[in-house]
């Protein structure tokens, strides 16, 4: 949970909580009406576990045998593993600027090369690995990359404007990420694109790199900026699929810093001006024939999942925690069913309204 008081840090030693993490809430001294509330809510939980349980051994799909892949975002080859072993069908984003946070060199090509090809490794030749290029800036600093201090880091150098602005960088991920094309289902995605000649530019040098290998590889874009949701149809044009990052959606749509701790409750990512932003994304995506992920931590959350379906969405990239749950939702509702609750959310006014109407759909 994040985003609640700074008073959570001063907590004594034994101090009775409930700790919520579905609904990101902390309460001190509950009174015993709400501690009975919390353990109800313990008990329903785990009996459903085990019918996610079963789910996650399962192919994902609706009530109604439509598909949506449900795959896992991850940091590095340990979580690839874990997120094999808990369902997941793969990898829908790897957050290559963890993999060497913790140094304050830049990794050479064969460093790099070692951790994706051992991701690959583990997620066979059939199971998709997209693998994000370096993130840094905004909420992501480096310490082998200082960036410049700016005033607005968030609308500065964040993302492939970095990897732009450091050819030399991005040039030494690229090489060493394709490396890992010959083991895995390679997919390689751009972050944080608000304009087409991002990815133009971006592709140009990812060619450059491939070669003869180019085929070996496809390639994509998040979807987190409200510029690249309104110009979907013709970014569509320019990529092989798109992953909606809807934690850096929302803060621009909605103007909120994401990990500002009096507006994270209201940055949410259930606001209608998001799914109107998805929707648009899938269908701009779908008139090219190009597939639609959703990245963002509200593909994780079960209440969102018939929504994300209902628009249309084809893959759902989760939390390892998750993979379980999202599946069992997801083979919980039609794809009537679903379309139904989009068009009646999007004729919503407010994220409060939405989660109103999504309640019944709440682990
Ligand atoms: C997102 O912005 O939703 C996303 C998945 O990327 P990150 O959280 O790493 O910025
Ligand atoms: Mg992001």
């Amino acid at each position: 949970i994040c985003g609640i008081d700074e008073g959570a840090l001063q907590l004594a030693n034994g101090t009775l909580v409930v700790l919520d993490g579905s609904l990101g809430s902390l309460r001190r001294n509950p009174g015993a009406e709400d501690l009975e509330k919390a353990h109800e809510r313990i008990r329903r939980q785990t009996a459903k576990r085990e019918e996610q349980d079963l789910a996650a051994s399962k192919l994902a799909m609706t009530a109604d045998g439509h598909r949506i892949e449900v795959v896992a975002n991850i940091r590095n080859a340990q979580e690839a593993r874990e997120a094999v072993a808990a369902g997941a069908e793969g990898v829908g984003l790897l957050r290559s600027e963890f993999l060497f946070d913790d140094r304050d060199t830049a990794p050479s090509e064969d460093e790099q090369a070692a951790e994706y090809c051992a991701v690959a490794e583990a997620l066979g030749r059939e199971r998709p690995l997209v693998i994000r290029t370096l993130d840094a800036g905004g909420d992501k600093p480096l310490s082998y990359m200082p960036l410049p201090k700016e005033d607005n880091p968030f609308l500065g150098l964040r993302g492939v404007r970095v990897s732009l602005d450091r050819p030399d960088i991005f040039r030494t991920q690229l090489r060493a990420i394709l490396r890992a094309a010959p083991i895995g289902n390679l997919h390689v995605m751009f972050p944080m694109v608000a304009a087409i000649e991002e990815v133009r530019a971006a592709r140009k040098i990812l060619l450059e790199e491939a070669g003869d290998r180019a085929d070996s590889v496809k390639v994509g874009v998040m979807i987190e900026v409200p510029a690249a949701a309104l110009i979907a149809e013709q970014l569509a044009r320019e990529v092989d699929f798109f992953s909606i990052g809807t934690n850096d959606l929302t803060q621009y749509t909605l103007a909120m810093d994401r990990g500002h701790p009096k507006l994270a409750k209201k940055a949410d990512a259930l606001h209608p001006a998001v799914l109107r932003l998805i929707g648009m994304t899938v269908e701009g995506a779908h008139m090219h024939g190009k597939w639609v992920g959703v990245c963002g931590g509200i593909a994780s959350d079960a209440m969102a999942v018939p929504v994300l379906a209902g628009l249309g969405v084809d893959e759902l990239s989760v939390s390892i925690p998750a993979v379980g749950s999202v599946k069992a939702q997801l083979a919980r509702v039609t794809m009537d069913e679903a379309r139904k609750l989009a068009a009646d959310v999007l004729r919503l006014g407010t994220a409060a309204e939405v989660r109103a109407l999504l309640a019944p759909y709440a682990e």
